[in-house]
């Protein structure tokens, strides 16, 4: 499906929470980003790697495939680097950027191999490279070898963007700087750049039509979490809430989850990276799911909780109001010159006088913040950079070309908030109708001129309403 239809497709979603089940958007089946928006990428990524000098080239590589087991593979997911100036889907590829030629981009491909191309359908090849993926010249492996051997070794510096294989980053290490090389050629003057905050920098503000993929991701997403939720009236165990929203996800042109979907019952909701989800959903229980799809190389981050019978307990209700409140803070906080970690402090402040109030914590409110005592309950942080990665690239710490200070928020970054309160049983010193409760609700905020805009809004978070959606699936049953 070409970026117009995934554009159409988006406006055709209809509003979602609504009493009755909404007709099934048609999906985004086969969503991708144009040739225009990769070519742009380079394009960036060319002007920056000038502006180091001459004789300066940029190697980007390719995931490598992973093993799943004996004679298997996981399913090929691109590095997100390399997809976000390629977008070439397929291993064993690298682009080259030589800052110096007028025809700057290569594209080195895995070699033809008919027979295994009869298994797993046909590879790119060179013809591909040039005509599909705009490469001024291309070669397969293993002439392509000598291609990138003479292009790194006569370049001067060379600027790595390669995340997850360390034989290849060895390889170019040892051509820039051979060991036990003398230097009556010069070889001591190379350098050798980690190029990858370059892209870090690049991909941490999204351009338009990779808002309208991380929407899509959103929305598949929370139409999967609409469908857990009305699941859940005829669950008897966890598997079958996930394969509600793994199902729905899947038919709406997710390929991908964007990370192993959490699915927690009961205590299981205090393990924060549960993944077995395959437990017993006991009535009276709260359900915490953080799933989400990945469309087209974006993905959503989502969590919600909510009560398998379809009603709060008191208890229930009473932390759920509390993260409720915390985020809510939180995501009032993710507009321009405001520092990223400022709603975390927002956050916590709220989460731990709100757990005075309710006598979990005992004490002066001031001196309980103070040295930290809600962290036994909130555990983790409560925002990251989202697009591509779940965990998406981009510096926290800083604002770079700003010395010190931290990082601020500016227009088209986009960033998780998602505060959780997590009391497992046995918890010491805590009330035992307090325990074995897990609260967390995450959204997708989009930081835009006027403020946040959140993305994953049309998910409820409202208690009632997300009573009123879980026994809409009891209704059904
Ligand atoms: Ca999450």
């Amino acid at each position: 499906m070409r970026f117009q239809t995934v554009a159409v497709a988006l406006l055709a979603l209809p509003l979602l929470a609504q009493a009755a089940p909404p007709p099934r958007p048609a999906g985004w089946h086969g969503a991708s980003l144009p040739p225009s928006f990769f070519a742009a990428n380079r394009a960036r990524l060319l002007e920056k790697i000038k502006a180091m000098g001459p004789r300066t080239l940029a190697v980007i590589k390719s995931m490598p495939l992973q093993p799943r087991s004996g004679d298997g593979f996981q399913a090929y997911r691109q590095d997100s680097d390399f997809l976000y100036f390629t977008g070439l889907e397929e291993a064993e590829a690298v682009a080259l950027l030589d800052g110096d030629a007028p025809r700057p981009y290569a594209l080195l491909v895995r070699a033809s191999d008919p027979r295994r191309e009869r298994f797993e359908g046909a590879r790119v090849g060179v013809d591909g490279a040039v005509q599909r993926f705009g490469a001024d010249q291309a070669e397969r492996f293993p002439e392509a070898e000598k291609i990138l051997r003479d292009a790194v070794r006569k370049a001067r510096r060379v600027v790595l963007l390669c995340n997850f294989d360390d034989e290849f980053r060895r390889k170019i290490l040892d051509w820039v700087y051979p060991p036990g090389a003398d230097n009556n050629h010069g070889t001591f003057q190379k350098i050798l750049v980690d190029g990858r905050h370059l892209a870090a920098e690049m991909r941490l503000f999204k351009q338009p039509e990779e808002l309208v993929l991380l929407q899509a991701a959103v929305d598949a997403s929370a139409e999967g979490h609409l469908a857990a939720m009305r699941a859940t009236a005829s669950a008897s165990n966890e598997g079958q809430i996930a394969g509600a929203f793994e199902g729905t996800v899947r038919g709406l042109g997710a390929r991908f989850l964007g990370y192993g979907s959490i699915v927690g019952s009961g205590n299981q909701a205090c393990t924060l990276h549960y993944d077995r989800n395959d437990q017993p959903v006991a009535p009276g229980s709260l359900v915490l799911m953080d799933a989400a799809a990945e469309i087209g190389g974006y993905t959503a981050d989502i969590t919600r909780t909510w009560p398998a019978s379809g009603k709060f307990s008191p208890e229930q209700r009473a932390i759920y109001d509390l993260v409720l409140k915390a985020q809510e803070a939180a995501i009032a906080l993710c507009r321009p010159g405001r520092a990223h970690k400022e709603g975390y402090a927002a956050a916590m402040r709220i989460l731990s006088d709100g757990l005075v109030d309710l006598g979990i914590l005992k004490g002066g409110k001031d001196e309980l913040f103070a040295k930290g005592a809600h962290a036994a309950f909130t555990m983790h942080g409560i925002s990251h950079w989202l697009g591509m990665d779940v965990h998406d690239t981009g510096d926290y710490g800083m604002t770079p070309g700003q010395r010190g200070g931290e990082r601020v928020l500016e227009p088209g970054m986009v960033l998780t908030v998602e505060p959780g309160l997590y009391i497992p049983k046995g918890m010491e010193g805590v009330d035992p109708r307090w325990q074995g409760i897990g609260v967390r609700l995450e959204d997708d905020i989009l930081v835009t001129a006027e403020g946040p805009k959140n993305l994953s809004e049309r998910l409820p978070r409202r208690p009632e309403e997300v009573e009123r959606l879980v026994q809409s699936g009891k209704a059904r049953r």
